[in-house]
């Protein structure tokens, strides 16, 4: 039947138009869901093999200048107890970070133009000096000026982590009263034309979005063809706009991440913390479905809460050292296997 022609299709061909893809989601059986899952974790074997790679996550600040309606640390949230770590407390999370076997570093925040352009410049190199060769450097810092990203880069970050967040233009400008649409595209080809490896992606569940958007999502994350694909459920946070509002379900979530694997089979796709919050073993069901990253926590114990992007984070009272062996056991449990490497995309290494 036309469905199982469309399960089959997107595996051997890593393709689907996007009616074809609202097609799939609009009439998708428990059973379909399975065989999506087996077919997205038998392509992400080829690409990657068993192995899942590590980032050690520093959430550097949560203090920011933008108002998106979904998140637990836009500007307008004055319940929040705002924090900054210094130069050298971020330095001391990568020392522990190192110690603990991590070769990617993702430094994280709101945007949060106290660490300017000089500033995040000097950190990067230090890191980069300390390290050489062996550490990969990824900013997750949001918008900035083009030339700010070409000097972070010629510092030394290697990769930026910035989701598209919808690729529905009006859903997009509903969410986020502070930006603009085409700013996003603009700065995801900007990094990507500078030469950063790339990480775009969206969140699953939001308020007003249908079929067609998710749908929309891959086929734009299919053209724009990033490094890293980063897919979670939009969880309310009650100290928002849409606090009262359902959120995505792990289900959901762990088709759309099937289908970027299969779609763009190539990526890095993270088992996100929120599927990790959403359900205990959501982390594993993602590695299970296509997923072969993820992205253990750093930060600070004493500021860990105070990064609360939506409710019920998971991790807010562990160590860093918790975070490292809990990840690795649950990856293990699972059949597959860590991998300590810097862990660069195929497309990154094929293309140099
Ligand atoms: N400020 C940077 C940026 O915009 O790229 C990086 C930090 S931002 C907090 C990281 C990601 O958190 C966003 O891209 C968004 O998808 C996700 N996020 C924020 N609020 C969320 C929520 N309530 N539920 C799920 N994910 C959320």
């Amino acid at each position: 039947n036309k469905k199982h022609n469309l399960l089959e299709k997107v595996y051997q061909t890593n393709d689907l138009t996007k009616e074809e893809i609202t097609d799939l989601l609009e009439t998708i059986t428990s059973e379909d869901r399975e065989i999506l899952y087996s077919n997205a974790l038998k392509t992400k074997q080829t690409y990657y093999g068993n192995k899942v790679y590590l980032r050690g996550l520093i959430e550097f600040s949560n203090i920011c200048r933008q108002d998106c309606l979904y998140c637990g640390i836009r500007a307008s949230n004055a319940k929040v107890e705002r924090y900054r770590l210094t130069p050298g407390e971020i330095l001391a999370c990568c020392d522990k970070g190192y110690e603990l076997g991590y070769r990617t570093f993702v430094l994280q925040s709101g945007e949060d133009l106290w660490y300017t352009e000089e500033l995040l410049g000097a950190l990067i190199h230090e890191i980069k000096r300390r390290y050489y060769p062996e550490v990969a450097v990824t900013l997750s810092i949001g918008e900035r000026r083009a030339e700010t990203y070409q000097s972070l880069f010629a510092s030394g970050a290697d990769r930026f982590l910035m989701r598209h967040e919808t690729a529905s233009k009006k859903l997009y400008e509903t969410l986020h009263p502070t930006m603009r649409f085409e700013d996003r595209r603009a700065c995801l080809n900007a990094l990507k034309e500078i030469g950063y490896q790339v990480g775009a992606g969206f969140m699953v569940g939001l308020p007003g979005q249908t079929l067609a958007d998710l749908a929309e999502d891959l086929c734009y994350l299919k053209e724009l063809h990033p490094d890293m694909i980063g897919i979670g459920p939009f969880i309310p946070h009650s100290e928002t706009p849409l606090g009262a509002e359902k959120g995505g379900t792990i289900e959901d979530t762990l088709v759309m991440v099937a289908l970027a694997r299969l779609l763009i089979p190539d990526s890095l796709i993270p088992a996100t913390t929120a599927l990790g919050t959403l359900h205990p073993q959501g982390r594993e069901m993602a590695l299970k479905a296509g997923a072969n990253v993820v992205m253990p926590i750093i930060t600070p114990t004493s500021v860990r809460k105070q990064y609360a992007l939506y409710e019920n984070k998971i991790c807010g009272d562990d160590h860093p050292e918790d975070c490292r062996y809990c990840i690795e056991r649950r990856i293990q449990s699972v059949g597959f296997e860590v991998d300590l490497g810097r862990g660069d995309s195929q497309q990154f290494i094929s293309w140099g």
